[in-house]
C-alpha cells in the first residue's frame, strides 16, 4: 500500500532534513538542481553537512515529518482497507467487516521557512546545502563528504 504524501520545500526547493547521526538539522535541494551534470552519478548514500558522516537517503526524516507523515497517511489507509475488506466479503451473506468510521483528522499541511543559509561545496558546487546561521565549520559536501569552509 502507498501513500502519497507530499512534504513542503522553501521557495529555493530545499527540503528539511535531520541527521541521524548528529540529529542536527540542515536541508537539501529536492531533486536535481538544474546546474548537475547530466551524467553525474548519485552516491547512495549522502553525507551530512554537519557532522561529515554518512547515512542511506530514506534516513534523513525530521520528527515532525515523521509525525505528519503517519497522521496524514492514516486516513487514505483505514479508507483503503475498508475498500478491500468491503470487495472481500461482498456476496456473502454472513459475513459483514465494517471498520469503525471514526477517521483521525488530517493534519494541517506542513509550512517550511525560509531559514538557514546556502552553502555551495567547492568539489560539487552544483549540490548546495542549507545550514543555519553559525553553524560550526567546516562544512562537509552532501555527495562526497569532503569537508570545506564557508
Ligand atoms: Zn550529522
Ligand atoms: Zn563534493
Amino acid at each position: 500500500m502507498q501513500i502519497p504524501i507530499s512534504l513542503p520545500l522553501d521557495s529555493d526547493g530545499f527540503l528539511r532534513r535531520e541527521c541521524p547521526n548528529c540529529e542536527l538539522e540542515f536541508k537539501w535541494h529536492h531533486g536535481k538542481t538544474p546546474d548537475a551534470p547530466e551524467d553525474f552519478v548519485y552516491p547512495p548514500v549522502y553525507w551530512c553537512p554537519r557532522c561529515g558522516r554518512s547515512a542511506g537517503h530514506d534516513s534523513w526524516w525530521t520528527p515532525e515529518q515523521l509525525d505528519y507523515a503517519r497522521a496524514a497517511a492514516m486516513g487514505p489507509m483505514l479508507d483503503q482497507l475498508d475498500d478491500e475488506l468491503a470487495g472481500a466479503t461482498r456476496g456473502s451473506k454472513h459475513l459483514s467487516i465494517k471498520l469503525s468510521s471514526e477517521r483521525p483528522e488530517i493534519p494541517d499541511p506542513m509550512v517550511e521557512p525560509d531559514d538557514m543559509i546556502a552553502l555551495q561545496p567547492p568539489c560539487h558546487p552544483w549540490e548546495p546545502v542549507k545550514v543555519p546561521e553559525n553553524s560550526a565549520q567546516p562544512h562537509f559536501c552532501l555527495v562526497c563528504g569532503e569537508a570545506f569552509a564557508a
